[in-house]
């Protein structure tokens, strides 16, 4: 249960804009200006509530909130309208994790909606004569792109528990792609952060440079051929993409990248093809399932290792009162534990289909605490640690070799909604590099995915089965940990995600003992600056770690850092009595999120 501490890292939030419940951020400079549409990152009310990374998004989400659609049909509104507006995270490109409580029966569902490699792709898809193609290169290629799951996730989760259908959900985002949006500094640097590869391809340089351009701060953008797409959507359902003309010209677009010639780039084609469009599935499955402190932790089972990785460290962490321990204890048993959980995704975790993944043996206690005990107060763990083995837990033991952490991107979103009914989604989705592949569909509007580059290009460590090499119809490992925690009565307390690649799980992973050990309000569990330790030799530490007292105690301890500016993007909602909802996004990070209820309390 949640027990109210005293010490908290709220004083390391210095640097983060700490706000009180139901305030509003002071306006920067920078906000997205749209007058009905404040931007800010707390919101309490009754009626539903919508939280993400953006005010036109989530206005899209309350939009259907208030037209009497759930938390499903809002979460899919705002998804649709962060693919206009976040269109370099986000789209019908890609793919992601949807979990969704159901407050009628009080359970938990998940519906992986992830990208799948093509049926003629195996593990030797990114080498070329033996050796792995660099990674740059491969991003922006055909070969990266996996067949979309995206539209299909939508489609099946409002058939399965929505009250709309695609034709009205996907109203608002058509909308905003046909009237346009405001831009803002994150999406002007995120265009000019993608210039060049943007320009190897005309249709992407004609769409997102308007003019040979960067998009200008304050200026509307438009996206007419999003909204047409939107509009066959809508009319024609998601076989519009899986079995019709949008499909097509995925296909086209894949095996034959529409690449200007002048620019050099070798943009490998890739084989996605009808059949791999045809035969996608998303598929229903079992959340994980951790109790941590009285409460039931749900979240994505692979093929994400986002929920067995929060989920192990999580065991790892109940065996300390992180309540009533210092900040230094805390950081570096929150430090060991997730090192400890990466070992083990590493060599446990990939796509169930077609690797036998102990899901359940790695959320066991057991397992959990034969690792803990690893774990010693005044010295710190060398990475790359080696995994343990969940199906024969033996304390303290490390077996074989170690498989080091493999890049992942760092774009993606993700998005909160709840409903008055007290249904609650937590929804992450992606195109995996901030601008995905980097090629749009001609005439289409939005961007392919790049998701197959989080297979191994080549196993990690050689001598080690990595589960994680590409195959047929394979899914990619992801990190993504849309999570959502439930009361010993089955009632939601707070449901939340991220973006940040690997980094998604131990954003997760902090804001959770944030908010339910250090006793941190919502918006301050995810203001405070983030620590990550992902079984490498050091653990990144945003700036108001990095430059705290606290970095020195803990070199004194044995740790290694290095700085990184910003970690992650996470977006909540908390249940609170009465049937009230408080929604909390970013302070800072992204330039703020933007929390929504449909009726705020006074
Ligand atoms: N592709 C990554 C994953 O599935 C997410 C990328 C990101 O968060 O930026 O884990």
């Amino acid at each position: 249960m949640r027990r109210p501490v005293a010490r908290s890292l709220a004083v390391l939030a210095a640097g983060a804009a700490v706000v009180s419940v139901g305030a509003a951020a002071p306006p920067t400079p920078h906000e997205r200006p749209a007058p009905h549409t404040p931007k800010v990152p707390v919101a309490v009310g009754h009626g539903g509530a919508v939280s993400s990374v953006d005010a036109d998004a989530s206005a899209a989400g309350i939009e259907i909130l208030k037209k009497g659609g759930n938390a499903v049909d809002a979460a899919v509104a705002t998804a649709a309208a962060l693919g206009v507006t976040e269109p370099y995270s986000a789209g019908i490109g890609g793919g992601g994790y949807f979990v969704y409580y159901d407050a009628r029966s009080r359970t938990v569902h998940t519906l992986d909606g992830r990208e799948t490699a093509p049926l003629t792709a195996d593990s030797g898809l990114f080498l070329e004569n033996g050796a792995p193609i660099p990674f740059a290169e491969a991003v922006s290629s055909g070969l990266a792109v996996g067949t979309p799951g995206t539209p299909a996730t939508w489609q099946r989760a409002l058939a399965t528990w929505g009250e709309r259908g695609l034709g009205t959900v996907l109203k608002p985002a058509e909308r905003l792609a046909r009237d346009g949006f405001t831009v803002d500094e994150t999406f002007r640097a995120q265009t000019a952060a993608n210039e060049t590869r943007f320009r190897h391809f005309p249709d992407t340089a004609e769409l997102f440079l308007p003019g040979g351009e960067l998009p200008v701060v304050g200026s509307t953008f438009k996206n007419p051929d999003l909204a047409r797409t939107y509009r066959e959507l809508r009319r024609e359902g998601v076989d519009a993409l899986y079995r019709g003309d949008i499909g097509r010209d995925v296909v086209t677009t894949v095996n034959k990248p529409p690449v200007d010639p002048d620019s050099g780039w070798n943009a490998r084609p890739g084989e996605l093809s009808a059949r791999d469009l045809a035969g996608y599935r998303t598929k229903s499955q079992p959340p994980t399932r951790t109790s941590y402190r009285g409460l039931d932790v749900y979240s994505m089972a692979p093929s994400s290792s986002g929920g067995t990785t929060v989920g192990e460290a999580l065991n790892i962490l109940e065996r300390t009162d992180l309540s009533e321990a210092s900040d230094v204890r805390y950081l570096h048993r929150f430090i060991e534990a997730s090192r400890i959980a990466f070992a083990d995704r590493g060599r446990w975790v990939g796509d169930p289909a077609f690797e036998d993944v102990p899901t359940r043996e790695l959320l066991s206690q057991r397992f959990a605490d034969s690792r803990a005990c690893l774990i010693e107060d005044d010295a710190v763990l060398s990475s790359p640690l080696a995994p343990g083995d969940p199906r024969d837990p033996r304390p303290c033991a490390s077996g074989g070799e170690a498989a080091p952490t493999t890049y992942e991107g760092d774009s993606t979103t993700h998005l909160t909604t709840a409903d008055r009914w007290g249904n609650v989604v937590s929804y992450t989705l992606t195109i995996e590099q901030t601008g995905g592949s980097g090629i749009t569909v001609p005439g289409r509007g939005f961007l392919l995915n790049n998701e197959l580059t989080d297979f191994s290009f080549a196993p990690a460590n050689p001598a080690v089965h990595d589960p994680n090499l590409p195959g047929p119809g394979k899914r990619p490992r992801s990190s993504m940990s849309p999570t959502i925690v439930l009361d010993r009565y089955d009632r939601p307390v707070v449901a939340l995600g991220s973006p940040g690649g690997s980094t998604i799980i131990t954003t997760v992973l902090g804001t959770l003992t944030g908010f339910l050990d250090r006793g941190l309000p919502l918006v301050d569990a995810i203001a405070a600056p983030r620590a990550s330790q992902r079984n490498t030799a050091r653990t990144d530490l945003e700036p108001g770690l990095y430059d705290s007292g606290l970095r020195q105690d803990l070199e004194a301890v044995g740790h290694s850092f290095r700085e990184n500016p910003e970690i992650g993007a996470a977006t909540a909602v908390q249940r609170l009595p009465g049937g009230a909802w408080l929604a909390a996004a970013e302070t800072v990070r992204r330039g703020g999120g933007s929390a929504m209820v449909v009726r705020p309390a006074r």
